[in-house]
C-alpha cells in the first residue's frame, strides 16, 4: 500500500544546508485552508520548492468553495492571527484593507454585551481587528503565498495517501490524484498535513501499527445559522460589530455580528441542543429577537437580507493529542484544525493555525545549521505548541462545560475556576487595565499566565469578596 520512494536516510541539500538557508529541497503541504497557506509561507525559506495540494477547486474571487464548508459563517480574525500572519506575510494587513475589509477598533467598535453585566465599556486600546469575509481572509492570505517564487498551488489535486519507509517512521511524500484522474507520486522532505481532519496522518499511523494520539474532546453540540445583511443607512454609530452572549447555563442562545467587505454585516445565531437558530425568515428574526438583548434585532429588523441562510452544527470539539505520543514519524507535521478543532464561536481556529505555523518556521530557522535539520522537528513542533493550543482551549472549555449537558470532563476546580472567572469579568467592567489584559488574553497577544499578576488577582478577589456578600 505504502510506497518506498527514498531510502531511510534523508536526502538534504549539502550546499544550501551550509549556507543556514534551504534545509531540503521540497516540502509538500496537504491542504490550502488556512493552516495549509500559512504553513507554506512559513516553511518556503527553508525548502528549494514547496506544493500546496489542493483538493476543491480554488476560485479567483472571494467566495466559498465545498472543501471549507465554514467559509459561509461568521469568522473572526483575531489580533493575536492576524499579527502571526502580518509576521509571516508582511502585506497582509494592508492587502486585506486594501480589498476592503473594515477596520475595527478594539475594543471600541466591537460592543460585547454580557448577561448580567452589560455592555463592556466601550475602550480603545489601539489595535485593529478586519471585518472580513472567511473567503477574503483566505484569498488574501492565498495570494500572498501565491507571491513567494518557489511556492505553487495546485488546485484540484486530491491526496489519496502518504509515502513512507516500510516501517512508516519516515515519510517520503504523498500519493496523489489530479482532477483528470491521473496519480502521482511526489517526494518530500517534509510533509505538512492541513487537511483540517488529519486523515492521511491517522491512515499512516494506524496502517504502520504506530499508536494514534488520544482525543480530548468536548461535547457541545453547537448550532450555527448565519445570514448576510445590507448594513442600513441609519445603523448605529456606536458600534461596528456586536456580541450579544448567552446567558449560561439557563439559556444558550448567542447572536454574532461583524461588519465585512461590501458594506455587510454577517450574523451568526448560535445555539445548543434543542435551541437551534431557525433558517427561515420569520423564525430567524424571531430568534433574533429574543436573543438576551434586542441590540442585534433592532439592527437588522428593517435591513436588507441578501443571500440564503447557512447552517452548520458543531458536536463537539477536538483535540488530538500528538504531542503526548512517544514516537512520531520524522518527515511530518500536522498544523491547524488536524491537531485540534476548537469550538468555533470564540473565534480561535485560524488565528492558532496561524500562531503554529510561525512557531514552525522559528522552529527551521534555529535548526537550519544542525547536520539532520528536520530529525525529530514534529515532536519538537507539538511540544512548542502546546501553549499555544491549551490557552484557547482552556478558555473555551470553562464556559462550554458550564452546561451540564455537555460533555466532558470538569476540572476538579471547576465551581472555582467559573466564580474567579465571572469575577475578573466584573472587575473588567471598572478596571480600564484589567479590561486590556483581559483581552490581551483572549485575543491570543499575550499567554494567559500575565492574569495571575498580584495587580490582577488583588482587585479580582476583592470582586469575589463583593459577590459573595450579595
Ligand atoms: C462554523 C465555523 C465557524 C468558525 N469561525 C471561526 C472564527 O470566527 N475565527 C477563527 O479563527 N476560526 C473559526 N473557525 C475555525 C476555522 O475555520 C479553522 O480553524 C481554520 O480555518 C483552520 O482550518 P484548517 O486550515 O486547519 O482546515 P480546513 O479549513 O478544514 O482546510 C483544510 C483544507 O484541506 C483540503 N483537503 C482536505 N483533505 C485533502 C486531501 N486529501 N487532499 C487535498 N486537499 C485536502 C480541504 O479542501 C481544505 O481546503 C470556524 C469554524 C467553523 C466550523
Amino acid at each position: 500500500m505504502m510506497d518506498t520512494i527514498m531510502g531511510g536516510k534523508r536526502r538534504i541539500d549539502e550546499e544550501s544546508t551550509m549556507a543556514g538557508r534551504k534545509i531540503g529541497k521540497q516540502a509538500i503541504v496537504i491542504g490550502a485552508g488556512m493552516a495549509g497557506l500559512a504553513a507554506a509561507g512559513a516553511v518556503a525559506d527553508y525548502f528549494e520548492r514547496v506544493i500546496v495540494l489542493e483538493r476543491d477547486r480554488l476560485p479567483n474571487q472571494a467566495v466559498p468553495r465545498l472543501g471549507v464548508p465554514q467559509s459561509r459563517h461568521l469568522h473572526a480574525l483575531i489580533p493575536g492571527g492576524q499579527r502571526a500572519l502580518a509576521d509571516l506575510f508582511p502585506h497582509f494587513e494592508q492587502d486585506l484593507a486594501d480589498a476592503s475589509a473594515v477596520p475595527l477598533r478594539m475594543a471600541g467598535d466591537i460592543r460585547a454585551e454580557i448577561p448580567g453585566l452589560g455592555p463592556l465599556p466601550s475602550r480603545d486600546f489601539g489595535w485593529l481587528l478586519y471585518g472580513a469575509s472567511r473567503p477574503l481572509i483566505e484569498l488574501t492570505t492565498r495570494r500572498q503565498a501565491e507571491s513567494l517564487a518557489n511556492l505553487t498551488i495546485r488546485s484540484r489535486y486530491r491526496v489519496l495517501e502518504l509515502t513512507a519507509t516500510p516501517d512508516g517512521s519516515m515519510v517520503t511524500g504523498v500519493r496523489c490524484e489530479s482532477a483528470d484522474g491521473q496519480q502521482q507520486v511526489l517526494a518530500a522532505d517534509l510533509v505538512i498535513d492541513a487537511s483540517g481532519r488529519g486523515a492521511p496522518t491517522l491512515a499512516l499511523l494506524r496502517w504502520s501499527g504506530q499508536p494514534e494520539p488520544d482525543e480530548i474532546v468536548i461535547g457541545v453540540d453547537l448550532h450555527y445559522t448565519t445570514a448576510t445583511f445590507v448594513i442600513p443607512q441609519d445603523a448605529s454609530t456606536d458600534w461596528k460589530g456586536i456580541a450579544t452572549h448567552p446567558h449560561a447555563p439557563e439559556r444558550s442562545r448567542g447572536g454574532y455580528m461583524l461588519p465585512i467587505e461590501g458594506g455587510h454585516w454577517v450574523l451568526t445565531l448560535t445555539g445548543r441542543r434543542g435551541e437551534q437558530p431557525p433558517a427561515e425568515p420569520d423564525g430567524f428574526m424571531d430568534y433574533a429577537r429574543r436573543l438576551e438583548t434586542q441590540t442585534i434585532y433592532n439592527a437588522i429588523k428593517h435591513a436588507e437580507r441578501q443571500g440564503s441562510f447557512e447552517r452548520y452544527a458543531n458536536p463537539a470539539s477536538i483535540w488530538r493529542r500528538f504531542d503526548r505520543l512517544n514516537s512520531f514519524p520524522d518527515g511530518l507535521v500536522l498544523i491547524g484544525d488536524s491537531i485540534c478543532r476548537f469550538n468555533p464561536v470564540y473565534g480561535h481556529g485560524m488565528s492558532v493555525a496561524a500562531q503554529e505555523a510561525r512557531l514552525l518556521s522559528q522552529l527551521l530557522k534555529e535548526r537550519a545549521t544542525k547536520a539532520d535539520p528536520l530529525a525529530g522537528l514534529a515532536r519538537r513542533f507539538f511540544s512548542e505548541s502546546l501553549p499555544l493550543i491549551e490557552a484557547p482551549w482552556n478558555m473555551s472549555a470553562v464556559p462550554d462545560l458550564v452546561y451540564p449537558e455537555t460533555r466532558g470532563e470538569r476540572p476538579a476546580d471547576f465551581e472555582s475556576r467559573l466564580k474567579y472567572d465571572g469575577a475578573l469579568l466584573r472587575t473588567a467592567m471598572h478596571d480600564a487595565a484589567i479590561h486590556r489584559l483581559l483581552s490581551e488574553v483572549q485575543q491570543l497577544l499575550k499567554p494567559p499566565g500575565v492574569l495571575l499578576d498580584p495587580a490582577v488577582d488583588r482587585p479580582v478577589q476583592r470582586e469575589l469578596v463583593q459577590m459573595a456578600a450579595e
